[in-house]
């Protein structure tokens, strides 16, 4: 009798046992289909078991073994276990969170993509005179692979050739001279990877690229320190061009926001000849399971990917690489609450592979890392084909200022218009105005559900909560006092475009935005526009920040920045310092020196002085300083339990009962007090958190597992909890 004990995707931290007839140790990873309740669900066979502690009345069995479904290897369960461990998150919500989401729903689908094989290179060379006489099923094989060696048989057709041809397919895949056969556009077997022709590299980049060909095979965690414009995405892709002349696969992880078709277009356009799949939140779930098969089946040469592609199965994998390491997108922010960039150094270290993790602005914890710890640092401290942007702040105290533009700003604008050169307002909000006010009596336009302020949205003339998606008519009269003359308050993406197109009634200006870019093609046609030099000015957010090449942009100003200077967040600066710098690089690409002019009432502020000089090792020297001194993280290690409940007290109740039980369990661990959340309503409910923080990160392990248990059974129906390990908002 033999048992298996089953990953379900339920938040329980156990797994379930069934009872299995005929399983082997190559099933542990495998789909299966079992009862659970009054359903069938699907899990994954997590371990083989001779014995259960349930009484046997109660074990069930499972439904079928989904044989066509490639199992999660070793390795990615163990990164996964790893995963459910460092995060305390139940194991079985993170194995069926790393399948795609056609896997683990009924029905499952027949795959026949996965099951089609042709013969390698060795294959091929197989003589087939030289086969034992009794050899007839292989060689039968082998006649029929030769005969189809570009596209491959599937194995419907293989299996059929006799009885035991399963087997003797199984021995030959053993042998080399069979796999399976990689999916549409895949490099044909045997021909050695086409790579187009790299860029001369400068001798920075030399450098780096030699430092990491020269280093012992194995795990080195690598810091590419690369200022903007420096021609990082070129060392990764000579780096990519080493792993997969090595026969070997390379796993590309990049933020949401920069995986834009054209990233795709440049790496496919190096790699003509190789199979490249993205993996992310926009493909549907069919192109999802399909690029997730090219991974595991080892067909596809390069994934490309936002955080969720570190759990794709990839047999060869020989590099990761972690660009923009920095950014927050790399950590989930709820329900599994992981970093995949942590996650992917923990898959390098266990796959003795090389990681390369780029970025103008590393996080601080990465950088002190290559500081003072394990990691290497390569640096790039020049811009490839131009000078970095020359940085000023523009002192905004006791200057009237229109609209939030000030006059240095916009002559600076006119005159970039007036040499036919492009330049973006940066501000990092959208809307009209962040709130309406009253100044009469004083009325703020609040969420309801939210401890927010809704946004005053021009075009259709609502009050919006950016949290909720809560939205509004704008009231004709202030609700409170009846006052009719409401004020909107504060600058908005929107609010500045129709400044500057009073202002430049000829320029052609063009609003970026979440809301100007949500049709689709929107942004592609902007970029167009932009690059077809229809524009004159542009004014956005966030989403002009990044990655973008705009030969014809010079001038950059950034309006609103001081905000995060004196955030409570400690992190606020590390960000604001990184946010700038990634609008600055925008600046100058192209043949003139750009400009970025900053308007802050805080000028001599280190932030913006250490921006100035394009120095981030001065800054973030500074504030590894100051996060020693306090006491914050990477000094210390934290976790932040929240609670959510309909009533405040609820929450942080449980959060004070969750203290006190915590500060029974024996450990160097600091427990802080209860309090609401940096965002305290959201959506109707109220927050409220508790930090806990450790020197030691065992430490901090070993207490959150025992706290785990008591969390588990102490909470009631009324209040949600979650642990956020390393969490990056407070
Ligand atoms: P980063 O990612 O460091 O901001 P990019 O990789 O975008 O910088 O490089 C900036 C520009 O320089 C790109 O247009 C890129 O094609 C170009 N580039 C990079 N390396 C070289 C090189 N060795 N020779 C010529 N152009 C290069
Ligand atoms: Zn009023
Ligand atoms: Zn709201």
């Amino acid at each position: 009798m033999s048992f298996v004990r089953v990953a379900l995707d339920v938040p329980v931290a156990t797994l379930f046992d069934y009872r299995a007839a005929a399983v082997a140790s190559d099933d542990i990873g495998r789909c299966v289909l079992v009862p659970f309740g009054k359903k069938v669900a699907v899990g994954v066979i997590i371990e083989l078991a001779r014995t259960t502690s349930l009484p046997p009345q109660r074990v069930r069995s499972v439904l079928s073994i989904l044989h066509d479904v490639p199992p999660l290897p070793p390795d990615v369960l163990a990164l996964l276990k790893f995963c459910s461990d460092y995060y305390h998150h139940p194991l079985g919500e993170v194995v069926l969170n790393a399948l795609p989401t056609r896997l683990r729903r009924r029905p499952v689908p027949k795959l026949q993509t996965a099951s089609h094989y042709r013969l390698t290179q060795t294959g091929r060379a197989v003589d087939l005179t030289t086969l034992p006489q009794r050899a007839t099923i292989k060689r039968e094989l082998l006649r029929r692979l030769l005969a189809k060696s570009r596209a491959g048989v599937d194995a419907a057709t293989l299996n059929a050739v006799a009885a035991r041809a399963p087997a003797a397919l199984k021995t030959m895949v053993a042998l080399g001279w069979v796999e399976r056969a990689p999916l549409a556009g895949a490099t044909e077997c045997g021909t050695p990877p086409r790579l187009g022709p790299g860029l001369e590299l400068n001798p920075e980049q030399r450098t780096a690229i030699d430092s990491v060909r020269c280093a012992p095979a194995g795990f080195t965690p690598w810091l590419l320190l690369g200022i903007t414009g420096s021609g990082k995405t070129e060392v990764y892709l000579q780096l990519i061009a080493d792993a997969l002349a090595g026969g070997k696969q390379a796993l590309l992880l990049v933020p949401e926001i920069n995986l834009t078709p054209q990233l795709e277009a440049l790496v496919r356009a190096r790699f003509p000849g190789i199979a490249l799949v993205s993996l992310h939140s926009a493909l549907n779930e069919s192109e999802r399971l399909h690029n997730w098969l090219a991974a595991q089946s080892g067909a596809a040469g390069i994934v490309l990917g936002t955080r969720l592609a570190i759990f794709t199965p990839l047999p060869r994998l020989g590099l990761i690489i972690v660009d923009e390491e920095h950014d927050a997108s790399f950590k989930q922010m709820d329900g599994l609450r992981y970093s995949a960039r942590d996650l992917a150094l923990v898959r390098a270290k266990q796959r003795a592979i090389p990681i390369v993790l780029g970025s103008a602005t590393p996080a601080l914890e990465t950088f002190h890392n290559a500081l003072h710890g394990s990691y290497r640092m390569l640096t790039l401290t020049q811009r490839v084909n131009a000078v970095p942007p020359a940085i000023e702040c523009v002192d905004t105290r006791r200057k009237p200022l229109i609209d939030g533009l000030s006059q240095a700003l916009l002559n600076a604008v006119r005159e970039t218009t007036k040499r036919g050169e492009q330049s973006l307002i940066f501000i990092n909000r959208r809307g009209y105005a962040p709130v309406l006010i009253c100044p009469g009596c004083g009325w703020t336009s609040g969420c309801h559900r939210c401890a927010a302020k809704l946004v005053l949205h021009l075009g259709d003339q609502r009050l919006r909560c950016h949290h909720c998606g809560h939205q509004e008519r704008i009231p004709a009269a202030c609700p409170q006092c009846g006052n009719q003359d409401l004020v909107p308050l504060g600058q908005g993406t929107q609010r500045i475009e129709s400044a500057l197109a009073r202002i430049y009634p000829d320029a052609r200006i063009l609003r970026i935005d979440r809301d100007s870019t949500r049709r689709k093609h929107a942004w592609n046609e902007m970029r167009r526009q932009i690059h077809a030099q229809e524009v004159d000015i542009l004014v956005g957010t966030q989403i002009l920040a990044k990655g973008h090449d705009f030969p014809q942009l010079n001038l950059v100003g950034v309006v609103n920045a001081d905000s995060s200077l004196y955030s409570t967040d400690f992190r606020a600066a590390e960000r604001l310092f990184a946010r700038l710098t990634q609008v600055a690089g925008r600046a100058g690409r192209g043949a003139s020196r750009g400009r970025v002019l900053i308007q802050t009432e805080f000028p001599a502020h280190s932030l913006y002085q250490a921006l100035r000089r394009h120095d981030y090792p001065a800054y973030a020297q500074e504030l590894l300083a100051e996060r020693r001194q306090a006491g914050f993280p990477p000094f210390v290690h934290q976790a932040l339990l929240r609670a959510e409940a309909s009533r405040l007290e609820v929450a942080l109740d449980f959060l004070a009962r969750a203290a006190r039980n915590g500060a029974r369990i024996k450990g160097a661990v600091t427990i802080y007090d209860p309090i609401p959340a940096g965002m305290a309503r959201l959506a109707g409910l109220e927050r409220a958190q508790l930090t806990v923080e450790a020197r030691s990160r065992s430490a901090l392990h070993a207490f959150l597992r025992e706290w785990r248990a008591w969390l588990d059974a102490a909470a009631g129906r009324n209040v949600r909890w979650s642990l956020d390990v390393d969490p990056l908002e407070l």
